[in-house]
């Protein structure tokens, strides 16, 4: 099956993630790592745009279940020539390969991509569009750390227009009954947003803070921020995180920009579970690949 965005899930498959990716993560803490549930199987990772985590994790999770990886060293492919993304998938899938793992700034990319080749296809990022796998793990150490989602209060603050993951991982929580606030400046909001910020409103009182980065490759005016404007009008100071709920966590995808949306102190801090989600990145991608390859009998 492709995974695309997180509404080709159905409640059973987000189920068996989440269990799965327990699993997984125990797995992976001891020292020999080594499954065979893709043994003899063959992933491609395709990324059309910069990635530190998702493609690491992607790579590490697809060799850990024994699959051949190959990388598409994208900036030296002969999408730099003026092939077509789809042409290039079609050669993809004319060798055999079991997965696409993608990631492009086109939204919807992967749809099309999907359409034409028989290989399963992973998104992973297209654009401002979906990361149901950066979602699915945002959840799963969510439930791993608080025991379950619903009834959790999740503010996400910061460059919601642009991001990706504050679509996937907001869709997921909501769907498994935590309720979530969106807040950052009104330049950084959806379409039609002209309200107050909100994140003073957001943080009060949650159990889970998540920053955002500010995606200045996809805005086309300058913010107008002076250094540490950013910072103390609506990033996470300490001030901001005490209005937050007793036992309160600090979440953020990555990469993060330490004294701009969060403050380097607070991202050390014993609250974040910023390390525990990289952890559970690859995990829950061991958990997708095996989904999406093998279909969803447990292994735990
Ligand atoms: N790493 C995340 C993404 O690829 C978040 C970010 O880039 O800010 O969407």
């Amino acid at each position: 099956m492709d995974l695309i965005r997180p509404s080709d899930l159905s409640d059973d498959q987000l189920d068996h993630l989440l269990r799965e990716a327990e699993h997984w993560l125990e797995h992976n803490r001891v020292a020999d790592k080594r499954a065979d549930r893709l043994a003899g199987r063959s992933v491609v990772l395709a990324f059309f745009e910069n990635s530190t985590r998702t493609l690491l994790s992607f790579d590490m999770a697809a060799q850990r279940l024994g699959a051949m990886v190959t990388t598409l060293p994208a900036e030296k492919s002969s999408v730099a020539k003026g092939e077509t993304l789809i042409d290039t998938a079609l050669t993809v899938d004319a060798m055999q390969a079991d997965a696409l793992v993608m990631r492009h700034p086109e939204p919807g990319a992967p749809d099309s991509v999907a359409e034409v080749i028989r290989a399963a296809v992973v998104n992973a990022g297209d654009g401002t569009g979906e990361h149901p796998t950066q979602g699915l793990l945002d959840t799963a150490t969510i439930h791993h750390h608080f025991g379950r989602v619903e009834g959790l209060k999740v503010a996400i603050c910061g460059d919601i227009r642009h991001s990706r993951v504050a679509s996937s991982t907001h869709a997921l929580l909501e769907r498994l009954g935590a309720k979530v606030a969106l807040a950052g400046p009104t330049a950084l909001m959806p379409e039609g947003h002209d309200g107050p910020d909100g994140i003073d409103e957001a943080v009060a009182g949650a159990d889970v803070v998540m920053m955002l980065r500010i995606q200045r490759e996809r805005l086309s005016a300058d913010l107008g921020d002076k250094p540490g404007e950013y910072l103390e009008r609506y990033g996470l100071t300490e001030d901001r995180f005490k209005t937050a709920a007793p036992g309160a966590v600090i979440m953020h995808p990555g990469p993060m920009n330490r004294g701009v949306e969060i403050t380097g102190e607070l991202a050390d801090s014993e609250h974040s579970l910023i390390t525990a989600q990289v952890e559970m990145g690859v995990a829950m991608r061991m958990a997708v690949l095996d989904l999406c390859i093998n279909g969803s009998d447990d292994t735990a």
